[in-house]
């Protein structure tokens, strides 16, 4: 099985707050990996590591089998294999539906305007949002807020989605569209990193589940595993917390 992420002995340091402890983990190509634990653990740290919107101060991240080496490489090149997903959705607020899914392919990729829209108005489809695509981001319920962001995501054809926290700034009735939005994805062999406290939802669609506590990885399993069986003691516990 090929290999799309790879971090390995990962630290990283804010200040004198250690966040992430020698972290190392795969993700393997089509695999769903969720990734859980308490505030605070470092999760988010982690999958911004990933995409290199954080720096780690030591360590390896290889994508797709290269490191990635942040004085050579063209970052914005990586981006575009790694795409992500928010907590809070980030979209152009002058912006149309449409021109927010259009925006990276022809700023980033230079792709011609009318190129662009047909990709746009593929992806707001397949999210469910045609009838959207010329409504401004304010008119938007949070749950439609966070389907453009996914097909804006989409639009640069990412090899690889980062899901952080994605549907805990909304309300409780609008979370199942969003999740079942990426659920397809994950259907269709998209290789995704999940950070989630949708228990629900990585029992049902994670292949591995990744418990972090303080800065480290614990345990890590299938979803029946980890939740059913867990093996070390905190993670009982935080399960016990929130299931
Ligand atoms: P999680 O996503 O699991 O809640 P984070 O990765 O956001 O955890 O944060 C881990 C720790 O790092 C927390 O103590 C947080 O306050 C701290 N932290 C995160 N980002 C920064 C930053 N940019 N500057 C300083 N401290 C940070
Ligand atoms: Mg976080």
């Amino acid at each position: 099985m090929s290999t799309k992420i790879e971090v390995n002995n990962l630290n990283k340091s804010f200040g004198s707050l250690h966040v992430l402890k020698d972290i190392s983990m795969t993700v393997n190509n089509k695999e769903v990996v969720c990734l859980i634990g308490a505030s605070g653990s470092g999760k988010s740290t982690l999958l911004r590591c990933m995409n290199f919107l954080e720096m780690k101060d030591s360590g390896t991240v290889v994508i797709d089998g290269k490191e990635v080496d942040v004085k050579k490489d063209n970052l914005n090149k990586v981006r575009q294999k790694v795409g992500m997903v928010f907590q809070h959705f980030h979209l152009f607020p002058h912006k149309t539906v449409l021109e927010n899914v259009m925006e990276a392919p022809i700023q980033v990729e230079g792709l011609k305007k009318a190129e662009a829209k047909k990709i746009a108005s593929d992806l707001l489809a397949k999210v469910g949002l045609s009838d959207k695509e010329n409504v401004y981001p304010s008119k938007l319920s949070g749950g439609q807020k966070q389907r453009v962001a996914i097909a804006r995501a989409l639009a640069m054809r990412p090899e690889v989605m980062l899901f952080d926290e994605p549907t805990s700034a909304l309300d409780p009735e609008l979370v199942g569209e969003v999740l079942k939005t990426m659920k397809e994805l994950a259907e269709e062999g998209m290789t995704m990193v999940v950070v989630t406290h949708e228990m629900g939802f990585a029992q049902e669609v994670a292949d591995r589940v990744v418990y972090m506590h303080d800065g480290k990885i614990v345990e890590e399993g299938s979803p029946s595993q980890l939740f059913n069986e867990p093996k070390n003691q905190r993670t009982k516990e935080f399960l016990d917390a929130v299931l």
